[in-house]
């Protein structure tokens, strides 16, 4: 089976359930984009495709366990994902790359839907690609009240403080930081 080239008009009016656990769908982008995310546990997705007139329902979940740097303090922290989606891909017209309306961004650059000679063809990789990096925290924390990294001396000050004097309290110092963010630029 060709995962990005499913012919959706040959699936059945009840539609079609697929099961995709190859992580190259994943892996492969998460180093085309630079994106720190390792695979832990394997990551799984069920999805149930179900074709309509001008356009396409998707439906299904993804599952598994990665690891990605604390916002905070960048050490490895588990993020456990269980994401459903439900979605509504219109089919675009013969030629017209995007359906009308919707801004492609950056990472989610890829047609989940094409035409082909009137045909609508369904990218399910591309697809599984963007719920899967939907599915991801923006600012991963390992544990809610990380204390993050000493802005002085880089220690991570979950393990203790490091006995740099920190100056954010102080308004005068907070003006002289001022004056040398002006003079660098
Ligand atoms: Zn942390
Ligand atoms: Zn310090």
């Amino acid at each position: 089976m060709d995962l990005n080239h499913i012919a959706l008009n040959e699936i059945p009016p009840q539609g079609a359930s697929y099961k995709v656990a190859d992580e190259a769908v994943w892996v492969r982008r998460l180093g085309e984009f630079g994106v720190s995310c390792r695979i832990v546990e394997p990551v799984e997705a069920e999805v149930l495709v179900l074709p309509q007139e001008d356009g396409c329902l998707l439906r299904g979940v993804i599952r598994g366990v990665v690891s990605m740097p604390c916002n905070r303090c960048m050490e490895e922290t588990l993020v456990v994902l269980n994401q459903s989606f439900d979605e509504f891909e219109d089919y675009p017209r013969d030629g017209e790359t995007e359906p009308e309306g919707k801004e492609p961004t950056e990472i989610l650059d890829e047609c989940v839907v094409t035409m082909e000679g009137g045909a609508p063809f369904l990218d399910l990789a591309a697809l599984l690609w963007e719920e899967f990096s939907l599915a991801l925290p923006v600012k991963p924390l390992c544990k809610p009240d990380c204390k993050g990294l000493c802005p002085e001396c880089g220690k991570n000050l979950n393990e203790g403080a490091c006995g740099c004097v920190l100056d954010n309290g102080d308004p005068r110092l907070a003006a002289l930081r001022q004056l040398k963010v002006k003079r660098q630029g």
